[in-house]
């Protein structure tokens, strides 16, 4: 049997070794160029493979195909298979044809990582081998291939849900919605939000979805659809009796004979939005059978993911937080929400079409000063400049954090919160968020060497 893996990326190559494993014929086609690390892995295993050209006469052949997630429909490569009526499907759907191992999916706007690598952790203190993977780091693909996991926890993205047919996770998780990557979905949120309950699509009653109750787009799908699954909710501002919430100081969860409670003072994670993702992980991990014990331990000592509202340094009574995996205004509003000092806001990057409304009144209550970093700044100078008493454009970090020093006085927070992506003055997310933490520690040395 042929299958061709279109896109050479961590799913592709992933999805490619594990069918080579299980005798497919596998030839790999990129459009662009594979990365050298790539191509020694297929080379390896002796799978063919071609960049920066599609050989139609090849493609055609497949009896499978395996297309990235990165790939939009609307390509003629895949515009002819389908009218050839080949089948394509992404490659978590291909991966869980060679498991049967219970799978954990995570999907959401915001809070899927987090939420992912806090029940990983949560499954490791309890002694579990777990396969963590998916959207980030490896992909399920090249987990499988090994299979040596008692169960996996995968996140997973839009894209990835959209070319599932059979995929079934035992617990399926719904972090939150709010607008991103609209663009893949013709400005149409509806079609993200589709794509994201995907997730649900083969679920059965033995299965559960976790989801957010304070999210209105979510309780306004849950009306329309008709989900198989137990749906367990959880929420951040009211009580439930069945589900995972707040009760006095107290995060909750009950579902049926499952308890589980601990004091919110002792949940390491910060801020509002990561309690919910703490119900969430610890909902899981109750119902597949965690102690509870483990669960308030791993809580208790988890401290979360770098890049996402990650502590950096106190500086002359400032501290200084790097959340630069915060692109969406949504994660920038939790991120204003969970600090309880006056803040310098660093903010700015590449504009996906923001609405900055939602943000005012906590920028009115708490900013003291806008640093904007970004190429083109004046949507955010427009918005902000008359809401705060110091505002300032910079073009580099160094810059940035700079003015964010000589601004702050002690008991201030300096936060890198962009709201925005990053590829206008840095590689990725983390590039920025590496930037900034290095600016903060020659600050630290200036200081310790004057
Ligand atoms: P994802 O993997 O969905 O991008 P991350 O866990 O990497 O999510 O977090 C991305 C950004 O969103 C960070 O700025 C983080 O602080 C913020 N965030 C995390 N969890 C949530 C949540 N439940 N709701 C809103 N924002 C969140």
């Amino acid at each position: 049997m042929k299958l061709v893996v279109l896109g050479a990326g961590e799913s592709g190559v992933g999805a490619a070794l594990l069918a080579k494993d299980k005798g497919w014929e596998v030839f790999v086609t990129d459009a662009g160029s594979i990365s050298d690390k790539h191509k020694a892995s297929l080379e390896d295993e002796g799978i063919e493979w071609e960049e920066k050209q599609h050989t139609m006469s090849k493609i055609l052949q497949a009896d499978l195909v395996v297309k990235s997630p990165g790939i939009p429909d609307t390509i003629p490569v895949i515009q002819e298979l389908k009218k050839l009526e080949k089948s394509i499907v992404s490659e978590i759907e291909f991966a869980v044809r060679y498991t049967n191992k219970p799978i954990v999916a995570i999907t959401g706007s915001n809070g899927k990582t987090t939420t992912a690598t806090l029940l990983s952790y949560i499954f490791k203190q309890a002694g579990v081998q777990v396969g963590l993977g998916g959207n980030i780091g490896t992909s399920l693909a090249s987990l499988v291939r090994k299979d040596n996991y008692e169960s996996y926890v995968v996140e997973l993205s839009s894209f990835q849900l959209e070319g599932i047919s059979t995929f079934r996770p035992h617990i399926a998780i719904l972090t939150n919605l709010s607008e991103d990557h609209l663009d893949r979905y013709e400005y149409d949120y509806d079609k993200y939000i589709e794509a994201k309950f995907r997730i649900t699509l083969n679920q059965t009653e033995d299965d559960f979805f976790l989801y957010d109750a304070d999210d209105k787009d979510i309780a306004r799908w849950l009306t329309k659809l008709d989900i198989k699954a137990q749906l367990i909710p959880f929420s951040g501002s009211k009580a439930l009796k069945q589900g995972a919430s707040i009760d006095e100081d107290n995060l909750e969860v009950h579902w049926k004979k499952n308890h589980f409670t601990m004091p919110v003072s002792k949940v390491k994670v910060q801020g509002k939005h990561n309690l919910k993702n703490a119900m969430a992980a610890s909902t899981a991990a109750k119902l597949l059978n965690i102690r509870k014990e483990t669960i308030r331990e791993s809580l208790q000592s988890f401290h979360g993911v770098a890049h996402r509202l990650e502590y950096v340094s106190k500086i002359k009574d400032v501290r200084y937080i790097n959340d630069s995996k915060a692109t969406n205004v949504n994660a920038a509003y939790y991120a204003l929400d969970s600090v309880n000092t006056p803040i310098i806001w660093i903010v700015g990057g590449v504009d996906k079409g923001n609405d900055y409304t939602d943000l005012l009144p906590l920028v009115n209550r708490k900013v003291k000063a806008v640093i904007a970093l970004g190429i083109n700044n004046a949507k955010i100078r427009k918005t902000f400049r008359n809401n705060v008493a110091q505002f300032c454009e910079t073009q580099s970090m160094n810059e940035a954090v700079k003015q964010a020093q000589e601004w702050a006085v002690a008991g201030d927070t300096v936060l890198l919160s962009p709201a925005c992506a990053s590829f206008d003055l840095f590689k990725d997310y983390e590039d920025r968020g590496d930037k900034f933490k290095e600016e903060v520690e020659r600050l630290n040395t200036d200081i310790l060497t004057k």
